[in-house]
């Protein structure tokens, strides 16, 4: 049994986590931990009757009392990296869902779970279909460099663009090197004609409305057509196997994947 607790608890994917963690049976759950906790059993947060696992607001005190073997951690992005910290400090392997991490944090990160050999996945979509979206994007991006990305999703989300979109637009950019689309340095000329936010000269551009899960188009531009690759995840189970896969192969890991493709395609 892999002993698991479970980071940001009561948010939208912590429940969804709770419920797979609690069903799946050779994962055992341990501990829940959201800043808002005041104790109650975490059965209900899923519609399920109490399972005698209280919600408790404090991670180290969760991570003393249970010695779990693996941390999941669906925060914010003001809280990942010092909850990241803390499991590795206790020799508790992260997975870790929650994106809108700096480029520093996530070196820093690095560096202590390499220190420590202590394995760490972070992944900024563990759904199967944005994986393989990501994938075909790089290979399409080899015959059509010019591409830009929409990103949608659900309006409470706090970060944008959204980690799967830098991911592709990195991807894209690792094929087709420094190529440049568009006209150069002429946006100005134009304001607000042009939205998004440039990722190494890839637009993204991020919407944010009710009624959205987790949506992405990249569209590819050619001589007199164009291609859409569109991956949707139109509800939160979608993430759920990516989950568990990486909390079962985060036990054999040393330092940081980053990535679920890493772990699928490796
Ligand atoms: P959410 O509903 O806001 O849930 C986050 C939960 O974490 C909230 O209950 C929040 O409490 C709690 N929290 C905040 N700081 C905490 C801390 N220091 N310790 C413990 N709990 C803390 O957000 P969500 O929709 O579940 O999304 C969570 C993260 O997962 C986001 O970064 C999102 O982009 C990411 N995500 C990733 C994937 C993936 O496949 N990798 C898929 C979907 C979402 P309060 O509400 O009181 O602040």
């Amino acid at each position: 049994m892999i002993k698991v607790v479970v980071s940001g608890a009561a948010g939208r994917m912590g429940r969804e986590v709770l419920k797979a963690v609690w069903q799946t049976e050779d994962l055992d759950l341990v501990g829940a931990v959201d800043i808002r906790a005041e104790g109650q059993d975490v059965g209900p947060l899923w519609g399920a009757p109490e399972v005698g696992v209280p919600l408790q607001a404090d991670l180290e005190a969760v991570l003393l009392e249970t010695r779990p073997d693996v941390m999941v951690d669906f925060t914010s992005p003001a809280a990942v990296a010092g909850n990241v910290k803390t499991a590795l400090r206790h020799r508790v392997r992260p997975v870790v869902g929650t994106t809108g991490m700096g480029a520093d944090e996530l070196e820093e990160i690095r560096s202590l779970a390499a220190d420590l050999k202590v394995g760490c996945v972070i992944a900024p979509n563990f759904a199967l279909g944005a994986v393989l979206m990501i994938r075909f994007a790089a290979e399409a991006a080899r015959y059509f460099p010019d591409v830009e990305i929409i990103e949608l999703h659900h309006d409470q989300k706090l970060d944008a663009p959204s980690g799967t979109a830098i991911k592709t637009a990195e991807a894209v950019l690792a094929v087709r090197g420094d190529y440049r689309q568009g006209f150069h340095g002429e946006e100005e000329k134009i304001p607000g004609v042009r939205g998004g936010r440039h990722a190494g000269g890839i637009r993204i551009h991020s919407v944010r409305l009710p009624g959205l899960v987790a949506h992405q188009e990249v569209i590819f531009g050619g001589l007199g057509q164009t291609l859409t690759i569109r991956h949707d995840s139109i509800s939160r189970d979608s993430f759920m196997p990516g989950v568990l896969l990486a909390v079962r192969r985060v036990m054999h890991l040393e330092g940081v994947v980053y990535g679920l493709e890493n772990l699928i395609f490796a």
